[in-house]
């Protein structure tokens, strides 16, 4: 009888547990939810899927980085406005863009105070600062402070997180 007991009572003590991991993944989703909807643009994973290419969500949503000298405007000496991929908000001009020898596209400053946000990111085993669209949290590269005067800033962003209107002039 004693041991029938124990029996029922690791079962209660098994469901117990599951249903606290359960609660735990609930509100880690909770908070997640929260600090997407910070953001003027919030879609789900399924909708960004929708209106994004392959490498544009890997980039912006999945915080990839494109491979060195392989993207549409780290060379592109072309006179306009690059807008977010994933919302189109003003980011970076062709007036602040310059040759980094990097790879990717480099600026030394974003066109206006709203365009871009940043957080430190300490992935990877190094000290870097993460640069995402203040618009729509979409992740665009990371800042370093080796750049031209005279923000002395480095923008370096991948192609396929942003687009290019050519011969657009600064908002
Ligand atoms: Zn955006």
């Amino acid at each position: 009888m004693k041991s029938v007991f124990s029996v029922i009572l690791s079962i209660i003590v098994i469901a117990g547990c599951g249903s606290s991991t359960m609660d735990n993944k609930g509100d880690k989703m909770n908070r997640e939810n929260t600090k997407e909807t910070a953001f003027e643009v919030n879609k789900t994973e399924e909708e960004w899927r929708e209106t994004l290419t392959l490498e544009q969500f890997y980039i912006l949503r999945e915080k990839g980085t494109e491979r060195a000298f392989t993207g549409k405007y780290y060379d592109n000496k072309k006179k306009g406005l690059y807008i977010c991929a994933g919302c189109e908000n003003e980011l970076f001009h062709s007036a602040e863009k310059f040759d980094s020898g990097t790879g990717w596209p480099s600026y030394w400053d974003t066109v206006s105070e709203n365009s871009v946000i940043t957080k430190p990111d300490n992935s990877l085993f190094m000290r870097r600062t993460e640069v995402v669209c203040a618009r729509c949290g979409g992740h665009l590269g990371h800042v370093f402070e080796d750049g031209p005067k005279p923000t002395g800033l480095r923008y370096c962003i991948n192609s396929a997180a942003l687009k290019f209107e050519e011969n657009k002039e600064k908002p």
